[in-house]
């Protein structure tokens, strides 16, 4: 397309009109730059145009910055800045219109202008926070200069947009235009048209810069976004902005942008944006692939897991028929959702009406004939094969045709639950994490004979019940838990060796993980994984596990359920280590002949991360998962992974896949073949990931 095509030029009389035509959200690529700047100059050289009007073609102005051209060579790059530049001394007024969304450099865009006309649900915002950056191209020297140095900060540290009617409370926007934007833009454009001197943003002071300011957004960063570089680079500029000259300060912003794209965080950030959309693209899957409609849903178990999952739906606006063994665990079950509803609407985030409107959608049975017109039915009952098979042969007589039939097991194999059924096609796993009402992530589990149509459906729904969704193959405990699994062992064994369950989650906590593997064990229940290992060696014909946490289990200590676990906690949940558990672990070691040793907490660290990373190659050589990001994904939802590091395998990637096969090997453990080859090669799982057009 020329320069020409991607923004358009047109007049009405005095004034002349810039359209900018990049569908589909008129992001700041190559040609727009050319395009605006031909546009200005054509502008300047004509003395019939008084005023010059920038608008988005489509359905919005400029969305922002093409994240793609971040890793453009600079001269390749487009020139946001250099538009820019060219706006703010451009001697005639201009004005932006802004409609859709104005993000990133697109506000910076608007920014440049002279004067800002929106539509009243136009979205304004600074997001590069997001992605590790900041805004690079005057962004954090002109909106303190507009909107005060408080609401600045707030802006481009949360990196959330508002909107157009709050952007003309706070001065971001001169005029609201309700009708005809591009009429009303070119009608405000002719009463500004000989407003001399112009009213640059550039000229002005920034209002309410006082250092305590800049002091509490430093402090409430510690909190927000800890460890991370973008947003005290931010905080500093608009220190700047208020305290040196605007060119010092626009200066200083290129270099300071500069220095937080070519960090690992943005690198990391920028990997988690793209991964997420390539997780929602199934391969194999044409974008055609007919979905089914997602009406009426069953469940079946009101327990932990079913209630969560029977709120999401409620919240999607989908009637839920929930199925139970007896009266009272229905009621037990109904009860907490109730309590979870009443809870949200106290503190305000709900109203009463809106908790009626859910609790109203929700139909309780004790009957699974009930679930004839569902369109979809989850089974959350208890982790037994036998049970949930018994469940899956009656669904089978009971199910309208067609209806998506899922299992919500952690472990179990999908393959032999549709194997049950007359329809293995309809059959799906739908693992979602605890509590399913809060975690994002859902593992959707594609067992051998599911349908592409049901595949498509599960993805579909996950987006409408605002889920991230994954697509995992069969093996025990697909991706998440399995990965988890290892690191777990690998915990245990660190401890073992001489290592304080404190350090082993310190080690974690500093890698940016809000728990590090004990504190998690506590959280979700010691006898959970220990009644696992029971299972597994009673399965292998192994004698019953007596491993250190084993022990700790059959003292009673369970976990925060029983007040006490690996740690003691008080009532702000703060785990504390305790004696005994100290004294039986040092038993134990006494008891297996282990002299305690120092272990580093760059060991921990490294053995813990690798630990995942090698299992999760494993887990991609086996085609469980599709794509290293895909890992990541589940990591970041499901596990609370920091996204400042992009999840374990970008991690890897970061750190060099040689330098992690050789600690590995360092630390006595057998890389993945897949993760050796990569390294042997200098690959990487991001160069995988696109090498397999994924
Ligand atoms: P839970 O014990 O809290 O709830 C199970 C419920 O199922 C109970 O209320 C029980 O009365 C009911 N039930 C049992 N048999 C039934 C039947 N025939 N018909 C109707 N209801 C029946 O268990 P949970 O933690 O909610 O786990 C349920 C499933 O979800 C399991 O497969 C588990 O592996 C899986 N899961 C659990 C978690 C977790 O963290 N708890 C996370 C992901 C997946």
């Amino acid at each position: 397309m020329s320069t020409e095509n991607i923004v358009a030029q047109s007049r009405q009389d005095d004034v002349l009109i810039l359209t900018i035509q990049n569908p589909p959200v008129n992001a700041f690529s190559p040609g727009v730059p050319e395009g605006l700047k031909a546009g200005l100059d054509a502008a300047a050289a004509d003395d019939s145009v008084k005023a010059v009007v920038i608008i988005g073609g489509g359905r919005t102005f400029v969305a922002g910055a093409d994240i793609k051209t971040f890793n453009m060579p600079r001269e390749q790059a487009p020139d946001l800045r250099g538009t820019i530049e060219k706006l703010d001394a451009f001697p005639k007024p201009t004005v932006a219109a802004i409609h859709g969304t104005a993000l990133g450099g697109g506000l910076e865009l608007a920014m440049g202008c002279t004067y800002r006309v929106a539509t009243p649900d136009a979205q304004l915002g600074l997001p590069e926070v997001k992605l590790g950056v900041l805004p690079g191209a005057g962004g954090t020297q002109r909106l303190p200069r507009v909107v005060g140095a408080q609401k600045a900060l707030d802006m481009m540290l949360s990196g959330n947009p508002i909107k157009a009617t709050e952007g003309q409370e706070v001065g971001l926007i001169d005029r609201l235009i309700d009708g005809d934007l591009l009429s009303g833009a070119v009608a405000f454009a002719r009463e500004v048209a000989d407003t001399r001197p112009l009213p640059r943003i550039s000229d002005r002071g920034v209002d309410g810069a006082a250092p305590e300011v800049f002091a509490a957004a430093r402090q409430g960063i510690k909190k927000s976004h800890r460890g991370q570089l973008s947003p005290e680079l931010i905080i500093d500029l608009a220190e700047m902005a208020a305290s040196v000259p605007f060119q010092e300060g626009w200066t200083a912003e290129a270099t300071k942008f500069m220095q937080a794209k070519d960090s690992p965080q943005s690198r990391a950030l920028r990997h988690v944006f793209f991964a997420e959309r390539e997780a929602a693209k199934i391969p194999g899957l044409g974008k055609d692939t007919p979905t089914l409609d997602i009406r009426r849903a069953g469940i079946i178990g009101a327990g932990t897991m079913g209630g969560g999952i029977a709120m999401n739906f409620l919240n999607a606006g989908i009637p839920v028929t929930i199925v139970e063994t007896t009266q009272e665990a229905l009621d037990r079950g109904l009860g907490v959702i109730r309590r979870n509803y009443e809870n949200t609407a106290k503190k305000g985030r709900m109203s009463q009406g809106d908790v009626e409107t859910r609790m109203g959608l929700l139909t309780p049975s004790l009957d699974m004939g009930s679930l004839a017109d569902a369109d979809i039915i989850i089974e959350a009952v208890f982790e037994n094969m036998d049970v949930k098979k018994d469940i899956f042969t009656r669904l089978d007589a009971i199910a309208k045709p067609g209806a998506i039939l899922a299992t919500n097991t952690s472990t179990l194999d999908v393959n032999e639950i549709a194997a049950v059924t007359s329809r293995p096609e309809s059959v799906i796993g739908l693992h979602f994490f605890s509590p399913a009402n809060v975690m994002k992530l859902l593992e959707i589990v594609r067992a051998d004979k599911t349908s592409d149509t049901v595949l498509a459906t599960s993805m579909a729904l996950a987006r409408k019940i605002r889920k991230v969704g994954v697509v995992v193959g069969v093996c025990d405990g697909f991706v998440g838990n399995r990965m988890v699994h290892r690191y777990g062992e690998e915990a245990r064994q660190l401890v073992e060796e001489g290592a304080r369950p404190e350090d082993v989650d310190a080690a974690m906590n500093a890698l940016g993980l809000p728990m590090g593997p004990f504190q998690m064990s506590d959280m979700a229940g010691l006898d959970i994984g220990h009644a696992i290992r029971v299972h597994r060696a009673k399965v292998s014909g192994e004698p019953e596990p007596d491993g250190w946490l084993d022990r700790i289990v059959k003292t009673g200590r369970k976990g925060q359920k029983t007040g006490g676990g690996i740690y003691d906690y008080d009532e702000t949940r703060k785990p504390r280590p305790n004696a005994d558990v100290q004294a039986l672990i040092d038993t134990y070691r006494a008891e297996k002949g282990v002299t305690p040793r120092d272990i580093s907490t760059e060991e921990l660290t490294k053995r813990l991360a690798y630990t995942l990373v090698n299992e999760g190659a494993q887990i991609l050589d086996e085609g469980i998962a599709a794509r290293a990001g895909d890992i990541d994904v589940i990591y970041l939802y499901g596990y609370g992974f920091p996204a400042y590091r992009g999840g374990p395998m970008q991690y890897a990637d970061e750190m060099g896949l040689k330098n992690v096969v050789a600690d590995l090997e360092r630390y006595g453990q057998t890389p993945a073949p897949l993760l050796k080859r990569l390294a042997d090669e200098g690959g990487s799982f991001a160069g995988l990931d696109a090498g397999r057009g994924r």
